[in-house]
């Protein structure tokens, strides 16, 4: 918590640094949600994050639920990640050749995930994903994949797409520079929308060489799967000789140590990981039915590869992190502090009077509050969100040392290292932010 509340927080120091990066660095950011675009503002440049909270130049310290966007499940610079970090750099950090660390990372996500029989690491999340859906085109020989509105699977060009008109269309390219060809072979449907999936199934007969979803969905804010939508994808990719793919970059090791797919029993048949399995390293993996992970290069003819991929630090960073979540009790700690913030969040709403007009939805240490009365359950319903009362409620928050993802559309996440007074110093920033909210609505 900051030194002082009473305090205005200072914010010299991070304006001048963030715009003198604005000189080399695009928007002075390597990321754009970190611009603050969304909420307006400058951000915050930080310095340093230790468990559950992160400090920015002008040495204010926040309690942190962005967690790096979802890796730091343990919080910042834990000590078994940082020994196993310090260990792994001293025999250097890469080879470009195999090492026993990357086996044994295999093995244990292997382990974890039982629909992982064989995996490949990779740099990032976007890679994982991106590798996947070629293999799956390869496999099964089809071009076109169903993605939903609102699911972020990183930023290649098959993703990069938006709806035109209608429920389920063709998609188009989002962004200038993605080709319409690689975004017309990806066809978009709403979440939790079965009948829309099937719709598409329908009118593309043997074309659909994937479905690809986000099993618990974390970039659209948070948004659960409805009853039997999962299921329903799986009986759906079964009749149709589709593959069905869980993107659980976000999920995989948040929600439970087999990822989503274990909380809701469903066999994808592969999955992409990252964030949490590189313990706050770059990092990315996709695996699942060995039959197609065998047709990845070099066994099979379908390539991928990487320079730095299952490089040693961050491997054993993620070996450590894993050790840690298997601890007893873990995930339920952890669902536990993030139930009192949520509930606590939530009896704050009521106090300000808006109750009945914010939405939130959470699933263990993932959670967001929506700024509509919801239900939410698809990209449409969080869009009626009134982003300018979000904006008002971040901005408060931040002021109150309390450090959120800087959009309406992200995930707050909470780690093991927050305490009961992190969970209490939050609880009372919101009374004052959902005040301030309430004025916008
Ligand atoms: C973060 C995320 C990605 C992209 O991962 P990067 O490491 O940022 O490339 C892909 N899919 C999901 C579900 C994510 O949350």
């Amino acid at each position: 918590m900051r030194a002082d509340n009473n305090m205005p927080r200072r914010t010299e120091k991070s304006q001048a640094a963030f715009a003198h990066a604005g000189k080399v660095l695009v928007g002075g950011v390597n990321s754009p949600v970190r611009a603050f675009a969304a909420v307006g503002g400058t951000p915050p440049v930080i310095a340093k994050a230790i468990g559950s909270q992160i400090t920015d130049i002008d040495d204010n310290t926040y309690v942190d639920y962005v967690c790096g966007y979802g890796p730091a499940i343990l919080g910042h610079a834990s000590e078994s990640v940082v020994t196993a970090i310090n260990k792994a750099v001293r025999n250097g950090t890469t080879y470009g050749a195999p090492t026993e660390v990357e086996t044994k990372l295999g093995m244990t996500v292997a382990a974890a995930i039982e629909s992982i029989e064989q995996i490949r690491f990779v740099s990032s999340g976007t890679e994982a994903v991106m590798s996947a859906v070629r293999l799956a085109r390869g496999f099964t020989g089809r071009e076109k994949i169903i993605k939903c509105i609102g699911c972020y699977h990183g930023h290649s060009d098959s993703f990069l797409v938006a709806a035109g008109s209608g429920a389920a269309t063709l998609g188009s390219p989002s962004s200038p520079g993605v080709p319409a060809g690689a975004a017309a072979q990806t066809l978009l449907v709403e979440y939790n929308d079965l009948a829309g999936v099937e719709a598409i199934f329908k009118e593309n007969p043997g074309q659909i060489a994937a479905v690809l979803v986000e099993p618990i969905a974390g970039n659209m804010g948070v948004v659960l799967p409805g009853p039997g939508y999962l299921q329903g994808l799986r009986n759906l990719c079964d009749e149709h000789d589709t593959l069905l793919i869980f993107d659980e970059v976000i999920s995989g090791f948040r929600v439970a140590y087999g990822g989503a797919q274990s909380l809701y029993d469903i066999r994808p048949d592969l999955t992409t990981l990252g964030k949490i399995i590189g313990g706050c390293m770059p990092v990315g993996a996709f695996g699942g039915r060995a039959d197609i992970m065998q047709r990845l290069s070099p066994v099979g003819d379908v390539y991928q590869a990487g320079t730095l991929s299952g490089n040693p630090a961050a491997m054993s960073a993620g070996l450590a992190t894993l050790a840690e979540l298997r601890t007893e009790g873990f995930y339920s700690r952890l669902d536990d502090v993030s139930g009192q913030i949520a509930a606590g969040m939530q009896a704050a709403a009521i106090e300000a009077g808006i109750g009945a007009k914010v939405c939130f939805n959470r699933v263990g240490s993932m959670m967001c509050c929506f700024f509509t009365p919801g239900p939410v359950t698809d990209f449409a319903s969080a869009s009626q969100s009134n982003t300018k009362a979000h904006a008002a409620y971040f901005h408060a928050m931040l002021d109150a040392g309390i450090y959120l993802a800087p959009s309406q559309f992200e995930a707050m996440l909470v780690s093991s290292a927050h305490t009961d007074a992190d969970v209490d110093l939050t609880i009372q920033a919101a009374k004052t932010a959902f005040a301030a909210a309430a004025k916008m609505m």
